[in-house]
């Protein structure tokens, strides 16, 4: 059982509020976690449920303050293929699941032409907090927001990871290349493939772009073959 004081941190940490204690007073550390067990300190480490709750209460970044919902992610958590976007625009934000409003509705078909679908893929953001105005995440903020989304790729161990457009891939790679140079090849993400391509809201502006992106989906899903070799 937690002592009263344990129980009041534990629930402070949980609604994300930091603890102050006075200089020479321990926080309650992994030892004294509840039943004794060990309290899962990072994302790192966290299960699904416990990584769920934490996003869900994260103050990490000032988006929290603006959001509507935290979008965690969607899709099958043994999946082959992870698709990793930007942040949630609007309408994902409202409903609390990743690409649902236009640009969703291609990703969508994208996805059917390679035989996928939003229940066999995972889907994931680098920000799982909405910008205001749909501005591109801050360094800062994607850097809170990196931990999750280093878990969520760690428990889902996909065969193939998809960056759809240039903040995806760029974060994830840490680089600043544009995509049109990243394009085409196979990058390497901690011993996973990973493929660049078109974001689906760029495809819908520039169509003439599509056949490029098909040419990227075949690519990863010749490396998504190729690693279940
Ligand atoms: N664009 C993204 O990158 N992610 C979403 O979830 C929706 C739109």
């Amino acid at each position: 059982m937690m002592d009263p004081e344990q129980q009041r941190r534990a629930y402070l940490r949980a609604m994300g509020i930091d603890i102050w204690l006075q200089r020479g007073t321990q926080e309650v550390g992994a030892e004294d976690a509840a039943d004794g067990q060990p309290e899962a300190a990072s994302p790192a480490t966290m299960d699904w449920g416990t990584l769920r709750d934490c996003v869900a209460g994260c103050t990490r970044c000032e988006l929290s303050r603006s959001r509507t919902n935290t979008v965690f992610g969607v899709g099958n958590p043994d999946a082959d293929w992870m698709i990793v976007g930007e942040a949630p625009g609007a309408e994902e934000d409202r409903r609390g699941e990743p690409f649902v409003g236009r640009a969703g509705k291609l990703l969508d078909q994208m996805l059917l032409a390679i035989g996928q679908s939003r229940d066999t893929v995972f889907i994931a953001n680098i920000l799982k907090c909405r910008p205001p105005n749909n501005r591109d995440p801050k360094p800062g903020e994607a850097a809170a927001c990196r931990a999750y989304l280093d878990r969520q790729i760690a428990l889902v161990r996909p065969r193939i990871l998809l960056a759809v457009g240039r903040i995806a891939a760029q974060n994830l790679l840490g680089t600043d290349e544009p995509v049109g140079r990243m394009r085409g090849r196979a990058h390497d993400l901690d011993g996973i493939p990973l493929i660049v391509t078109y974001h689906p809201a760029y495809l819908l502006r520039s169509p003439s772009q599509k056949h490029q992106a098909w040419r990227d989906l075949c690519l990863a899903a010749q490396l998504a073959a190729g690693a279940r070799a």
